[in-house]
């Protein structure tokens, strides 16, 4: 695939008039895509997945934040991937991506084993415990941008180790918009890159108890508004099936439940969905307004309500656009 920055420079001066709000891609097939939005720049975790929930068990499912992400911001705009799988990468999950019309040029394929998860989910799957990670692939990992993704003007760090988030930040340049994704093993075992990091991103996403633990404050209104002034313009605290706070750095605040599911397969992924919806719909939009980051949110939160309807990518593998307008039409019926 020639990857988008390349495409754009490449002196096509219908293209290069609309270049703001159009962005053309190649596939394999040689067919051309010309989609509204800017490119996104996803970077995370590449995984094999093992999951168990109260009803099912799956190994080898393809997992990791960045697979998530990169799969659900597609749906908004192109998409370039950076990650390291190993060599036991099964060639129907790198279908997958392309399927996605998701720029590979960024994928390192490493010498050895992906890195692999394995996650248990109790009768009520907020609680979900990990049993095993193998780095694998990952140990050795350090990203280095292909040149024509460090002009991408929107970036996802989505959830991997501080250090290796700040490693692309550094790399990209002027980009318009950072979102950053963490986790409760980084604010324990990372605490100091990770404030580093949020110095240098435009919204911080984490869940409830991960920013308790962060901001050392049990009242999340608090908690949420501590982050706010270390660094960071927005943040949004995730709170699972209850939805989610987003806070601004000058006292903005915005609150939404999340979209009513009387089932759900597993809940693996749906964090990493929101940050790709968010970040899609803000390079889709090209708008990061505060009333536009609000329906980044909405949009975010709707991706993350289909992926949990199946394991792995199985239910975005078969989303449709107009699948994620009815349900917003929907979810719009349910606000006051
Ligand atoms: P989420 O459910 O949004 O928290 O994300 C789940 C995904 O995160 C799984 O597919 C895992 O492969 C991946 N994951 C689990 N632990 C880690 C870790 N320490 N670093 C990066 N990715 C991880």
């Amino acid at each position: 695939m020639v990857s988008i920055n390349e495409w754009r420079t490449g002196g096509e001066p219908a293209f290069a008039e609309h270049a703001r709000s159009h962005v053309a891609t190649l596939d394999k097939s040689g067919r051309v895509w010309l989609t509204y939005g800017m490119p996104v720049l996803v970077v995370g975790s590449i995984a094999l997945d093992h999951i168990k929930t109260p009803v099912a068990e799956h190994r080898h499912l393809l997992g990791g934040s960045a697979s998530y992400a990169a799969v659900a911001a597609s749906f908004f705009g192109p998409v370039q991937l950076v990650g390291v799988v190993g060599h036991d990468f099964p060639k129907a999950h790198t279908a997958l991506f392309e399927s996605r019309s998701i720029d590979l040029e960024g994928l390192e394929v490493a010498d050895g084993e992906t890195f692999a998860w394995t996650g248990e989910y109790e009768l009520n799957m907020n609680n979900r415990r990990t049993l095993s990670v193998a780095l694998n692939v990952f140990e050795h990992f350090a990203p280095k941008l292909p040149e024509a993704y460090r002009d991408t003007p929107y970036v996802l760090l989505g959830n991997i180790a501080p250090s290796l988030q700040k490693s692309v930040r550094a790399q990209v340049r002027n980009p318009k918009f950072v979102v950053a994704d963490t986790m409760d093993l980084w604010i324990g075992m990372a605490r100091a890159d990770l404030v580093e990091l949020i110095k240098e991103i435009d919204m911080l996403i984490l869940n409830d108890s991960e920013a308790r633990q962060f901001t050392e404050e049990d009242n999340l209104i608090r908690a949420g508004r501590k982050i706010a002034t270390m660094g960071p313009r927005y943040v949004a605290v995730k709170k699972g099936e209850h939805g989610c706070l987003l806070f601004g750095k000058e006292g903005e605040f915005f609150s939404t439940g999340a979209f009513p599911l009387d089932e759900i397969k597993d809940p693996t992924g749906a964090g990493d969905c929101f940050a790709g919806g968010v970040i899609g719909h803000l390079a889709q939009t090209g708008d990061i307004s505060f009333p536009n980051l609000k329906e980044a949110i909405i949009q975010g939160t709707l991706v993350a309500s289909f992926c949990v309807e199946e394991f792995s990518l199985r239910r975005l593998e078969k989303l449709s656009d107009g699948e994620i307008a009815a349900r917003r039409k929907a979810f719009g019926s349910y606000i006051a």
